[in-house]
């Protein structure tokens, strides 16, 4: 979708925490411990406690939680670690994608920290799709989507 985000790997609660306030970062858990601490209940850390274990409920949550605007800048930032993509122009890629990909496709984005190279192609359409569903469910039977 655009935003921001990064997967917490520790184990220390403090610790995700203290990397959320540095950053400025609303945290999405499962963990309803976290909703408990002082820095949260004080509205200092804003956290969600998500529901459920579905991401295709999950979303629906956040995006109501959170008021965000669907879609926001969708497929801007790399879903392997975040960095913002670049424009590319077919030579630059070539021989780096698929040889079908490269005849269908004239428009490319590159991660220019992991090299990933994304295009609009069905999965890219797909995905689109998926979230204006997502976003037109929320305020509607989210159990919909699910079926
Ligand atoms: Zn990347």
């Amino acid at each position: 979708m655009g935003y921001d985000s990064t997967f917490f790997t520790g184990d220390d609660d403090t610790d995700l925490v203290r990397q959320a306030l540095a950053e400025g970062r609303v945290v999405l858990t499962r963990d309803s411990g976290i909703m408990l601490r002082r820095v949260v209940k004080s509205g200092r850390l804003k956290a969600v406690l998500i529901e459920s274990e579905v991401p295709e409920r999950q979303l629906p949550q956040v995006i109501a939680a959170l008021e965000l605007a669907v879609p926001h800048h969708p497929f801007t930032l790399c879903l392997e670690c975040n960095r913002a993509l670049e424009a590319r122009r077919p030579e630059e890629v070539a021989g780096r994608v698929p040889p079908y990909v490269f005849k269908t496709q004239n428009q490319y984005m590159e991660c220019p920290a992991c090299r990933r190279i994304y295009w609009r192609g069905s999965h890219w359409e797909a995905m689109m799709r998926r979230l204006e569903e997502l976003a037109a469910s929320r305020d509607s039977d989210t159990e919909e989507v699910c079926k």
